[in-house]
């Protein structure tokens, strides 16, 4: 039984892992088609980048590929597999749930992350990506990982979800991990400038948190940023060169260390 369990983490680790190269490898190579130089002198970084989130998916992996085989064979978790079990409306409603429980428990571990102690300790790793490229989505130090990977195989002991709804969340999770941290806009102008905009975190967003640091601390949505006064608004997409001498401006005076 050990033997299995321990097969199951270690291919979830590999799920994880591989997930992560093809997502955030896809989106590098759209960068280079779409905005080629964008990434130009951050080679170092990106190795780093690659290792910290190689590192996470391990962490991820375990705790997921353990509650995966408990699903499988111990019919632990409330994952339904059957979309009959609860009406089709709770289909979208329990993508919503773990979508808003996520970015909730994101919202403020992540605020308390900016206090100086966990900053320099944890969160400096993720911040090091000046400014963040799209293989910088699972980089994260091995603590700030472990507050990530517990969510999900928390919350599918709570709220049931279908196995497509949480493929979806899982799919979500990814894309919108890599895309925030890529360095410019995949969605159309409506989307993130328009009233939509107002309540969905998008990459402008999420740039801001980078050049900014005290601020903009959300994960999908605008809402406790709004609600708490944290919300500066979004990021600018400078040219490389200047976005990054001002950021590294930043970094000198010690600014990312702030209390949140
Ligand atoms: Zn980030
Ligand atoms: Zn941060």
């Amino acid at each position: 039984m050990a033997g299995a369990i321990a097969l199951s983490a270690l291919a979830m680790t590999l799920i994880v892992g591989v997930r992560y190269l093809v997502a955030s490898g896809g989106f590098a190579f759209a960068t280079r088609l779409r905005h080629p130089g964008l990434y130009a002198g951050l080679d170092a970084q990106m190795r780093r980048e690659i290792g910290w989130s190689l590192a996470s998916a391990a962490i991820y992996g375990v705790p997921a590929g353990v509650i995966a085989w408990g699903w499988q064979n111990r019919g632990w978790t409330r994952i339904y597999s059957t979309l009959g079990e609860w009406p089709l409306w709770y289909w979208p409603l329990s993508v919503l749930l773990y979508l808003a429980a996520h970015d909730s428990w994101f919202y403020w571990t992540h605020r308390w992350m900016h206090r100086p102690q966990p900053f320099r300790i944890a969160h400096a790793v993720h911040h090091a990506s000046r400014p963040p490229t799209a293989w910088a989505a699972m980089s994260f130090h091995p603590i700030e990982a472990l507050t990530g990977a517990v969510v999900i195989p928390a919350l599918v002991f709570l709220i049931p979800i279908h196995v497509g709804a949480l493929a979806l969340v899982l799919t979500i999770m990814t894309v919108m991990g890599v895309t925030n941290h890529m360095g410019w806009e995949i969605f159309p102008r409506f989307v993130h400038s328009g009233p939509l905009g107002g309540w969905l975190i998008t990459a402008s967003h999420h740039q801001r948190h980078h050049q900014d640091y005290r601020c903009n601390y959300g994960l999908y949505f605008r809402v406790w940023d709004r609600l708490c006064g944290t919300d500066n608004g979004l990021g600018r997409f400078d040219p490389p060169d200047r976005g990054r001498g001002a950021d590294h401006d930043r970094a000198r005076r010690g600014d990312g260390a702030g209390i949140a």
